[in-house]
């Protein structure tokens, strides 16, 4: 199916990775679409995607490619989704926010601050045809909320009891989430700021680290029509997926594990949906397996139907690395094919 787009995305060297002399590089860029990968066996494999990013690709490449269209189709009523896949340390985050969401220079800005730029462009360019409303909200999707009933809310810590709720008329509905109305880019940064400073919060009273829980970013785009009153809305989800390190290797023990694996079920589970999605018939659609996580109940609405969907595999480029970014590479082409 062409409504989903999937990129990888190789990250420099990091200087750990460099001082190792034995840690070499694992990828040869081919072209645009294609690369080899050398795996631990050091057998040579080739891939081909929809866009390769190399080490030297800069953000704003990555944007244009595979966030600009679904930010444009989501202005238009289209949902989307926006996701970055990959182990810890693979480059999601850098990806998704850059080095930070606020006093970021502008090379450095990730897909986020980019949607969120380009999505009131957008929107101020065509004033004459519709009043746009845009709303975002922020519910934790961290481990504790996958195992209790509801999800706190990042922009309300006071609220706090999110119920996913289906309904025939608006799909998933996240009621009682907080839904702030923003009316430019920098008071939406300034919210995500809020949301993410309190993700942080949270996690250090549960000390938990960031990488143990995906953080997801929702906004909705309502467009009242000019000339005929007609109303119309498009939901956008970004989403900075928790790390796919495989549970076992990670050395974790107790609690940890037991996070770890909660979290491999829920990314089995997303690849489980986006592979339903891409190979079934529509006919099929009621089989989508979207209940079988939170994580695919809340995002159900911006990856079926006639939503889009842009994943990026962030990846690390060294040999020391090679087994995940393998099996990063993997969930890769398995959303893309048959
Ligand atoms: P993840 O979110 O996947 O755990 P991060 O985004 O935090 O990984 O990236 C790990 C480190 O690598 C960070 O220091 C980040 O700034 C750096 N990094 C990641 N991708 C890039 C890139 N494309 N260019 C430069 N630095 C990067
Ligand atoms: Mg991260």
């Amino acid at each position: 199916m062409s409504n989903v787009t999937v990129c990888a995305r190789f990250r420099p060297r990091s200087s750990k990775e460099f001082r190792d002399h034995n840690d070499g590089v694992c990828v040869r860029g081919i072209d645009a679409e294609t690369f080899v990968f050398q795996d631990d066996k050091e057998d040579e494999l080739t891939f081909s995607l929809d866009r390769v990013f190399y080490e030297e690709s800069p953000q704003a490449a990555v944007y244009e490619f595979l966030a600009l269209p679904i930010m444009r189709d989501a202005v238009n009523a289209i949902n989307g989704t926006i996701i970055t896949y990959g182990q810890t340390g693979a480059g999601k985050t850098y990806s998704m926010e850059g080095p930070g969401i606020q006093d970021c220079d502008e090379h450095n800005k990730g897909l986020l601050q980019r949607v969120v730029d380009g999505m009131f462009a957008q929107i101020s360019s065509l004033q004459d045809i519709a009043r746009y409303t845009v709303k975002l909200s922020m519910p934790s999707l961290s481990i504790n909320e996958f195992i209790s009933n509801s999800l706190r809310d990042l922009l309300d810590l006071s609220k706090g009891n999110i119920q996913i709720k289906e309904t025939k008329t608006q799909g998933i509905l996240l009621s009682g989430v907080t839904e702030v109305p923003v009316s430019d880019s920098a008071e939406a940064l300034q919210h995500l700021c809020t949301g993410l400073a309190n993700r942080a919060v949270g996690e250090t009273q549960m000390n938990m680290s960031s990488s143990r829980s995906h953080c997801a970013y929702f906004l909705t785009i309502q467009q009242d029509s000019v000339k005929d009153k007609r109303v119309k809305t498009g939901k956008l989800i970004l989403v900075d997926l928790a790390g796919s390190e495989k549970a076992d290797k990670t050395g974790a023990e107790g609690r940890v594990l037991e996070e770890a694996k909660t979290i491999n079920k829920s990314l089995s589970a997303l690849g489980n949906v986006i592979n339903a999605l891409t190979s079934g018939s529509p006919s099929k659609a009621s089989h989508i397996p979207y209940r079988d996580s939170k994580l695919t109940r809340v995002l159900q609405d911006a990856l079926g139907g006639n939503s889009r969907m842009a994943l990026l595999c962030c990846c690390s480029p060294s040999t020391s690395n090679a087994s995940e970014t393998l099996s990063t590479l993997r969930f890769g082409m398995r959303a893309k094919h048959i």
